[in-house]
């Protein structure tokens, strides 16, 4: 009886040790590719059902729906929460740190999937963050403690003004989807703990952030949205944000209103002009909202654009 009991309890324990790995995550999380010298690695940090109707509300009726139906897609669409991992020998840097645990059951797996490339969050040096929502910063405090205990975290000055601004934080509107009380609230719990520290580094204007990192400031979508450009050798990766949320919607009708931006009006007028100059100049995009890894280039096609993701390689490349 005793012996039955022992090996029934190193069996349980045998089960549950050899569940770690390979049931923590379902899908594989992590994908690199090479700019230039520069290793990046994609990291899914979760998939979330969104309401399109509720999303692209005001739109002229039937229009969404024509999209998704157009791209096989029902509703809600599952969308992809991407972060990023640069690698340049020397430092470990995130771009953007998931949800934690303000996504419930859709988020949070960032850590894991950061596990999954071979590194732990301890060895994060640098974590540049594109905006403030909780679905890019959340990750960075969870139960309370930093999940990055060494890593500088760069955000724009007006990104952290304006989320950690009381007045804002009182006048916000509980029905909007990019800034209700809620977002104010997940901001400060994300971001002092970090500031307590003195490990907040803003910048006011586009800067080199890190020796091959461009800041470049894109706001509308959040009052500090960022976005990121990478440089090595001739090579370049611009890491776009939320500059677009739902492919199959906002690359053939960019001009929809877009009901997670702070300033949906800006947006409105913003995004075509901005989809437009990618496509132009071949930027080469990482996406946080596009389908996982959401590394690829825009084609113009008609009034709008199309999506092509950089092709499956076992050896990372990006051509
Ligand atoms: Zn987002």
């Amino acid at each position: 009886m005793r012996n039955n009991r022992r090996w029934t309890f190193i069996l349980g324990i045998s089960i549950w040790l050899l569940g770690i790995p390979f049931y923590s995550l379902a899908q594989s999380a992590s994908y690199s590719v090479k700019i230039g010298d520069i290793t990046v690695t994609a990291l899914l940090d979760g998939t979330i059902p969104i309401n399109a109707d509720q999303l692209f509300a005001g739109s002229e009726p039937g229009k969404v729906a024509r999209l998704l139906e157009k791209s096989f897609l029902k509703n809600p669409v599952e969308l992809s929460i991407n972060a990023y991992l640069i690698q340049d020998g020397e430092k470990r840097i995130l771009v953007d740190a998931g949800s934690g645990e303000l996504m419930g059951k859709y988020g949070g797996k960032l850590t894991e999937s950061l596990k999954q490339a071979g590194v732990q969050p301890e060895e994060i040096t640098d974590i540049l963050i594109t905006h403030v929502h909780a679905d890019h910063s959340g990750g960075l405090v969870v139960a309370g403690k930093k999940i990055f205990p060494h890593a500088i975290i760069h955000v724009h000055q007006t990104e952290v003004d304006f989320w950690l601004n009381a007045k804002n934080k009182q006048a916000a509107d509980p029905k909007h989807m990019g800034a209700d009380p809620q977002t104010f609230t997940n901001a400060e719990n994300v971001l002092t703990p970090y500031l307590r520290s003195n490990q907040v580094k803003t910048f006011n204007e586009a800067t080199a952030v890190l020796p091959h990192i461009m800041a470049m400031p894109y706001p509308g979508h959040t009052p500090g949205h960022t976005v990121y450009v990478l440089s090595s050798k001739n090579e370049k990766l611009y890491f776009w944000g939320d500059m677009i949320h739902m492919a199959a919607v906002q690359l053939p009708a960019p001009a929809l209103p877009d009901h997670f931006d702070v300033d949906v009006a800006a947006q409105q007028k913003n995004r075509h002009t901005f989809y437009n100059r990618a496509a132009q100049e071949k930027h080469l995009i990482a996406a946080a909202h596009i389908s996982f890894p959401g590394i690829g280039h825009l084609q113009k096609s008609g009034d709008g654009f199309l999506w092509l993701p950089v092709p499956f390689s076992l050896e990372g490349r990006t051509e």
